[in-house]
């Protein structure tokens, strides 16, 4: 079978001489694994459009047990964020989850559109990489069905006091009169965490916080990932080390 896409190349590995074996997200089949042969060969548009980051126009053909890159054409290379090594870790982390997050054998449009707009803005250095990162894990996360309520308090439905509490455990808030339980948001965190939920796509990068806020909304959206996806990401690990110098 035939299937013409277009999808990032998220994940990218060698096998063999010549050959590769990638993951990619893809705009109509969500995120599947597939050989590209030859794909090492230089000066071949299935090397360059069979790279990791890279966002490609694609013709695949379904074997029995595998996928297969039969073309390969680059629409967008993302070549700026390998000069700075923070922001290739952020990209790669991007990456990594969205193979974790998305669905296979299904249209992951959103999906797709979320990552390849972050890393526009990530390789243009035009938004905070907190408010980036806070964005695409707490919108993947949505998208995969782990939405929180945050619609209001969870004991009396109040919208809003001076400051709210989160539980990430249950994906939801409450008021301090309810339950003192769980990370205490101002109500500019709150704010934006609604934001990246309700807001539309075409919308959703499109806020502003105090640097020190942005940087305590990722590490809510971190904590609320951690709590409901039970595994490590080596490469949000290693992003980490890198702007935290841990
Ligand atoms: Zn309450």
């Amino acid at each position: 079978m035939h299937m013409n896409t277009e999808g990032l190349i998220i994940r990218e590995n060698s096998t063999g001489e010549n050959d590769r074996v990638v993951t990619i997200l893809t705009r109509d089949y969500g995120v599947l694994r597939a050989f590209a042969r030859g794909a090492k060969k230089t000066k071949s548009s299935m090397q360059s459009g069979t790279q990791l980051l890279c966002y490609s126009r694609l013709s695949l053909f379904k074997g029995s047990d595998a996928y297969i890159v039969d073309s390969a054409e680059p629409l967008e290379v993302f070549f700026k964020l390998r000069e700075n090594i923070e922001r290739l870790a952020l990209a790669q982390y991007f990456c990594e989850l969205a193979g974790e997050l998305s669905p296979e054998y299904e249209g992951a449009q959103e999906q797709l559109r979320l990552v390849l707009n972050a890393l526009h803005f990530l390789a243009s250095g035009k938004k905070p990489q907190p408010l980036l990162k806070a964005v695409v894990e707490l919108r993947l996360m949505s998208l995969a069905g782990y939405m929180p309520n945050l619609v209001g308090c969870d004991g009396c439905g109040k919208f809003e006091d001076k400051v709210m509490f989160f539980d990430p455990l249950e994906g939801s808030i409450s008021c301090p009169g309810c339950s003192r339980a769980g990370i205490e948001l101002d109500m500019g965190i709150l704010t934006a965490m609604r934001f990246i939920c309700y807001s539309p796509d075409s919308k959703l990068f499109s806020f502003g916080l105090p640097e020190k806020s942005l940087s305590k909304l990722s590490s809510v959206t971190e904590e609320y990932l951690r709590s409901r996806v039970q595994r490590r990401f080596k490469t949000l690990d290693f992003y980490n080390t890198l702007v935290q110098g841990v």
